[in-house]
């Protein structure tokens, strides 16, 4: 496997791995066809500690978690409340006392109760520098990426990684917010990006490209799928995935979905009930 691909991470579990001056990496023990390898969590700061985005609910994780860190971990931000990445909070905050920053959760899965919500251009003091949050809806309305332009290192989570695409499905994630947050990330300074999931992405920029390319190529299947007849969804995942392992039919009809949905708010693709066409 090339080291493009970003394919050919494989973390060591149960160790805090150095990434920069005063940064590290703890990779949870969570791999799957999701997750990668695990959720990456980030630890900033040597006297007092900073989690970026704690991982799963696992006694051995937060375990791990604990003993890496070294030093009292004073805060926990998150950058989006899906439970790989934020169903340790509830616990790490009741054993350490640390506060919890960061993307507000959904109302429907009430994972955490931030002490802080942050929005597009708040900061957060950390012992290695200051984290900027940068709003990047699309994997989920409330995603936030976070820049340390100290380390010149950008926390990306869910929103650009090496070794997959984000999962967007509608209604919690949104094409149109994520195709705009692709263009939104590239434009801030560092160029290193640290995701939830596998290895550093290390030309952030070419990559967002990369993705955006993915997904107008996809976008453009769809459209040729469409015709004047009117379609239904199912008949565009037959038309687009040739050869669609049966078990991921559904996770490709979200995908569908979300790109539909998007063609729609531009008034490129009509309804007929249930029946799409190309207007
Ligand atoms: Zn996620």
């Amino acid at each position: 496997m090339s080291v493009a691909s970003g394919l050919d991470f494989s973390p060591a579990y149960g160790v805090a791995e150095p990434i920069a001056s005063g940064v590290r990496r703890l990779t949870a023990r969570n791999g799957g066809p999701l997750t990668f390898r695990g959720t990456n969590c980030y630890l900033l700061g040597d006297r007092e500690i900073t989690v970026i985005d704690p991982g799963p609910d696992d006694d051995a994780h937060v375990e791990d978690l604990l003993q890496v860190a070294g030093a009292p971990i004073r805060r926990i931000v998150l950058s989006h409340d899906h439970a790989d990445h934020a169903g340790a909070v509830r616990r790490l905050s009741q054993l350490t006392g640390a506060e919890v920053i960061g993307a507000a959760p959904d109302a429907t899965r009430p994972l955490y109760r931030p002490d802080r919500v942050l929005s597009h251009g708040d900061r957060v003091e950390t012992e290695a520098g200051l984290l900027g949050a940068i709003a990047t809806p699309g994997h989920t309305a409330g995603h936030l990426c976070y820049d340390l332009a100290e380390r010149e290192l950008l926390f990306s989570g869910d929103h650009v990684m090496a070794w997959s695409t984000s999962v967007v499905v509608p209604p919690d994630g949104s094409m149109a917010d994520y195709m705009a947050s692709l263009d939104r990330i590239a434009t801030v300074g560092p160029r290193t990006y640290l995701p939830g999931h596998g290895g550093p992405v290390i030309d952030g920029p070419a990559r967002v490209s990369e993705l955006k390319r993915h997904r107008q190529a996809r976008e453009a299947a769809i459209l040729r799928a469409l015709d004047s007849k009117g379609r239904t969804v199912g008949e565009i995942v037959a038309a687009v995935y040739i050869g669609l392992d049966p078990a991921l039919a559904g996770a490709a009809a979200l995908s569908v979905k979300a790109h539909i949905d998007w063609l729609e708010e531009r008034g490129l693709v009509g309804r007929d009930e249930d029946r799409l066409s190309r207007r």
